[in-house]
């Protein structure tokens, strides 16, 4: 995208970050948004005001391949350089930001501890606790929840670093890994040109989102993520696939999408027989993400 055709959205959020820097950066801009949320002290603007965005850099980015194989079942290319991306949307200024825990749900991240968190090794999460949010240590390693879980709704809110650095793929990238399988895609894809099923809420490697409603550097979102995990016979054998209804502020992004088997770079993957249950992972891609008020229902089947 060029900067001659930024959208309104992209407009109003540079308003919006010119704003924080001539108003000196306070806290007020973002209280609204989590306000009597106990457990979310975290001030995100209390960081250094943010530089302006960088000069487009579409010229340098890589927009996607040539050389990987055809998705299953579709006409694309896996990060096929020529697939559309998605149109930017506008979201409200807040959806289900500090959305707090239904009763039967489990808080994993409350902001008073990483509790719930381990590497996959089993050793603690060594990712930073700041002031009520969690921020990934780069090259730490992805982390994961200590529970298991089948079909599950997962609220989860997130925020790209407000210092830009990096492009396409490297600014801002993290992931929400279902089971250590399946990732929907957490990107800095605000003026930042990557390829379609790369972009924040693609069904990594599958499926593009079908809009763009990310809010810029340093501003949270909100996640709200149906999971439904493959299920398989006695014999190993696929009977149902996995799908993904995922909504991020308050914008649909997949519509109870069918995966084709686990998502993975550059490649196709093939469904492996395996419980139907596992962790939630985070993923490590290098960049300080913050994450802030995650929770998780298991959901069962109708009677
Ligand atoms: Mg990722």
């Amino acid at each position: 995208m060029s900067i001659h055709s930024l959208t309104g959205a992209h407009v109003a959020g540079s308003l919006f970050l010119a704003g924080l820097l001539t108003a000196g950066c306070t806290s007020t801009h973002h209280d609204h948004d989590h306000a009597g949320h106990a457990g979310h002290t975290g001030r995100y603007t209390t960081t250094p005001p943010p530089p302006p965005l960088p000069p487009q850099q579409d010229a340098l980015a890589p927009e996607g391949y040539e050389d990987t194989p055809v998705i299953r079942g579709q006409k694309w290319k896996v990060h096929d350089k020529t697939r559309p991306v998605p149109a930017v949307v506008a979201s409200g200024a807040t959806f289900s930001h500090g959305a707090p825990p239904p009763s039967d749900a489990k808080v994993l991240l409350g902001g008073t501890d990483l509790n719930s968190w381990q590497l996959d090794n089993g050793k603690p999460a060594p990712w930073k606790l700041i002031d009520g949010f969690m921020e990934v240590e780069p090259k730490s390693g992805s982390i994961r929840t200590r529970e298991e879980f089948g079909d599950c709704q997962l609220h989860l809110e997130f925020a790209t670093p407000i210092l830009v650095e990096g492009k396409s793929q490297g600014r801002g990238n993290s992931g929400i890994y279902f089971h250590g399988k399946f990732e929907t895609q957490i990107l800095d894809s605000y003026q930042n040109r990557s390829y379609a099923d790369g972009q924040v809420g693609a069904l990594y490697g599958q499926w593009p989102p079908l809009a763009n409603p990310v809010k810029g550097p340093g501003q949270w979102n909100s996640y709200d993520i149906v999971f439904e995990a493959p299920r398989f016979d006695a014999s190993g054998t696929l009977t149902r696939p996995a799908y993904l209804t995922v909504f991020l502020n308050g914008v649909v992004l997949h519509n109870r999408k069918e995966l084709n088997g686990p998502t993975n770079h550059r490649a196709t993957d093939v469904y492996k027989a395996y419980s139907g249950r596992g962790p939630i992972s985070l993923q490590d891609h290098g960049n300080r993400t913050r994450f802030r008020n995650i929770w998780i229902r298991r959901i069962g089947e109708y009677n």
